[in-house]
């Protein structure tokens, strides 16, 4: 008989999105974008759901949301990142739901959210959200619904990419 005493391994792979990292994204040239206040074509989509969040810090979580679903609707290299997963870009994006009650400690060192594998939820970290601009709050976004598509990651799960290499894949791919 299974002991319920142990959690299984996958369900509590957590992601890490570095900031060192986040930080290295903002020495690239910035990307040429094409649907901000420009007339490009766009589906609706239902805005993100996020749950304890302020006025403010919705705006901008959804402001990052169409950035990233704009991104994968226009560039296939970036939409491609979901091929081998259990759902596409845009549909993980949009059965996430963001909240704020990431871990303290884990914030503390240096981590901007977490997700777990197949999990719904999006735990963001309080004290990063006013520090991401939308670029990087759409990267973050991208490589958690990588993780909510069914995506793991190492050290947690060995044949999965660490964080950084996913933040590497998503930040070259999607142009964020
Ligand atoms: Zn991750």
């Amino acid at each position: 008989m299974p002991s319920s005493s142990h959690r299984h391994h996958r369900s509590v792979a957590a992601t890490l999105v570095i900031l060192a990292l986040i930080a290295a994204s903002q020495t690239e040239p910035a990307n040429a974008e094409p649907g901000v206040g420009a007339k490009v074509p766009h589906r609706k989509r239902p805005p993100l759901q996020a749950k304890g969040l302020d006025p403010r810090q919705l705006v901008k979580v959804r402001a990052a949301q169409r950035l990233a679903d704009r991104r994968l609707e226009t560039r296939t290299e970036c939409s491609t990142l979901f091929d081998d997963l259990d759902q596409t870009g845009p549909a993980a994006l949009n059965a996430m739901v963001v909240d704020l009650n990431a871990d303290p400690s884990v914030c503390q060192r240096g981590v901007a959210a977490t997700t777990q594998v197949h999990g719904n939820s999006v735990s963001l970290c309080r004290q990063w959200l006013p520090r991401l601009d939308r670029h990087q709050l759409a990267m973050l976004l991208i490589h958690e619904a990588l993780h909510h598509a069914g995506l793991g990651e190492a050290p947690t799960d060995p044949e999965a990419p660490t964080s950084r290499a996913i933040n590497r894949m998503v930040s070259k791919r999607c142009g964020l």
